[in-house]
């Protein structure tokens, strides 16, 4: 009671000169009694930059935690033997501070750890790649030498996973333009010469030996599979499950990654962020996007502020939230309600002091005495002009939607974001789509009307019918944009490991937007309101 009467809500704006002062060498105890010597870059899609967050030995041992106790879970019920996993797991540059101070991003801060080897190694599942691979500066060579470390064990390998779910489709969309390459590297014994980082091509040479047979067997499965449906299977016939965080703004995704997988079980990682770890999926049997996360209440101090009764009332935006007389007061962990969605805020042991995440979760049910909770989106509205209010999930089911219209003509939706056109009178919401291949003018006029009226916020609809907001414009940009967006965040210290599409490109975004705009193959208008 007396920490809550004590310590305001903050959000990371509020800590950010606190954080400074850490990052630029002030070792006087500032967040922390013990002095914070290593800082964490949170992916940072939603502004276009990174975030700095301390990080320290605690949040080491919390994550190893959570990696234990949801695989103790997972198992029991998909048990694995000794062998390897394939592991798409990349690391950010690391760089000192000004103060000196290690920075880098958290997955990585934690892969460098000598813990996170022997938890794998406990949990059966060392990773096939060498850290040289894991460790290498070019994300692009690193994913070619998983690839080839993954066929090289090819029939070891039995779990294969990453941070986010996006890195293990893009790994195999990967797989799909340079299979011959790698059946040819395999033949020959020799890495291809795209491969140029040294310590990569030493580490890789003890590993690749000439095998004409794996060659050319891998080139009969490929052969024999139609539009690469059931391809892990068919490369890793031992592979038991396919494992990283598939909820939240990884859903997209899970439509593509189950053609991949064929028959192999998708399992839905555990819920944390840069900030610390939140929950671990204790039931791994439940289908990934309707993942919980079983809190662990010793890993931090968690609170939850009460959004909506029972996914009931209107959605606030982030001013009306902050007004004092709309936000409830926030409740403990043993307080919350089943059906009700939250926002959650987070104490932990590197210097947060009821720090909001972001995060809307949704409590499910409880495990024991902690609460389950399922991932619901970022608080924060993706799009907003007037009185539309419209979050991630909204743009998600929207995209859904029209995608089915592609997938009549096979093809799918590669990746998209959102932006809102105020340059326009009045403003409109602009979609922008990879697509897989070239789709009919008549079918992406059909998607463009889609999108527009699938967007069921009475706000949005209302300012649409009397046009204060105005037709909803796709744009159809080139094969290949979204990966130079991942080039970008790289560029800017991010972790292709922690990678997530930003889902609507904000004012402070203007590069990423640049990139979009630039590619813009085709774009429509809708005419679904007349
Ligand atoms: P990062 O910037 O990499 O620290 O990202 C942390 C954010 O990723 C969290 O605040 C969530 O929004 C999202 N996230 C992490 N784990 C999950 C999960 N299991 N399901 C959905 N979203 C997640």
């Amino acid at each position: 009671m007396s920490f809550k009467a004590c310590v305001p809500l903050v959000s990371h704006k509020d800590l950010e000169p606190y954080i400074q002062r850490i990052v630029d060498g002030d070792a006087s105890p500032i967040l922390t009694g013990k002095q914070i010597t290593c800082i964490s870059l949170s992916s940072g899609t939603t502004q276009g930059m990174p975030k700095f967050v301390p990080f320290n030995d605690e949040l080491t041992e919390s994550t190893m935690q959570i990696f234990k106790t949801s695989f103790a879970f997972r198992n029991r019920e998909f048990p694995i033997g000794n062998g390897k996993a394939l592991n798409f797991i990349y690391s950010s540059k690391q760089f000192k501070t000004k103060g000196g101070l290690a920075a880098g991003t958290a997955t990585t801060n934690v892969y460098r750890s000598s813990e996170y080897k022997k938890t794998m190694k406990a949990m059966q599942t060392p990773c096939c790649s060498p850290d040289e691979v894991i460790f290498g500066p070019d994300f692009h060579q690193s994913l070619y030498c998983h690839l080839l470390c993954g066929l090289i064990y090819w029939d070891e390998v039995e779990v294969i996973s990453s941070a986010f779910a996006h890195s293990i489709i893009q790994a195999f969309r990967t797989f799909e333009l340079v299979w011959e390459e790698l059946c040819t590297d395999i033949h020959d014994g020799v890495l291809a010469s795209q491969v140029t980082v040294p310590s990569v091509r030493t580490a890789m040479s003890k590993l690749l030996k000439p095998n004409p047979e794996l060659a050319s067997m891998i080139h009969k499965k490929c052969m024999g599979l139609s539009n690469w449906y059931g391809l892990i299977p068919a490369l890793f016939p031992n592979v038991k499950y396919i494992y990283g965080i598939m909820t939240g703004s990884m859903e997209p995704y899970l439509k593509k990654l189950g053609h991949y997988a064929g028959k192999i079980p998708l399992l839905s990682a555990d819920y944390g962020s840069s900030e610390g770890w939140i929950g671990a999926n204790v039931n791994p049997n439940l289908p990934p996007e309707l993942a919980t996360f079983a809190v662990l209440p010793n890993i931090g101090y968690f609170e939850f502020i009460p959004l909506r009764d029972n996914g009931q009332g209107p959605k606030l935006n982030k001013d009306e939230s902050l007004f004092l007389s709309v936000e409830p007061d926030p409740v403990g962990l043993t307080e919350v309600k089943v059906g009700v969605e939250y926002e959650i805020l987070v104490t932990n042991f590197a210097g947060l002091y009821r720090y909001r995440l972001g995060d809307v979760v949704k409590v499910m049910g409880f495990h024991n005495s902690t609460p389950e909770l399922h991932f619901v989106c970022r608080r924060n509205l993706l799009l907003n002009i007037n009185i539309d209010k419209n979050t991630e999930r909204d743009l998600q089911l929207a995209v859904e939607a029209a995608a089915k219209l592609l997938a009549e003509e096979k093809l799918e939706v590669v990746d998209f974001t959102s932006w809102v056109d105020m340059s326009t009178e009045p403003g409109h919401y602009v979609i922008f789509w990879e697509v897989s291949g070239e789709a009919s003018e008549e079918v992406l006029k059909q998607c463009c009307n889609c999108l527009d009226g699938s967007f069921v916020d009475v706000g949005y609809v209302s300012s649409r019918k009397v046009t204060t907001i105005g037709a909803l414009e796709l744009r159809v940009v080139k094969r290949g944009t979204f990966h130079k967006i991942i080039d970008h965040y790289v560029g800017l210290g991010g972790a292709v490991s922690q990678f997530k599409t930003p889902r609507c490109v904000g004012a402070s975004n203007s590069r990423v937007l640049q990139i979009l705009c630039n590619n813009v193959a085709k774009s429509y208008f809708s005419t679904a309101f007349g």
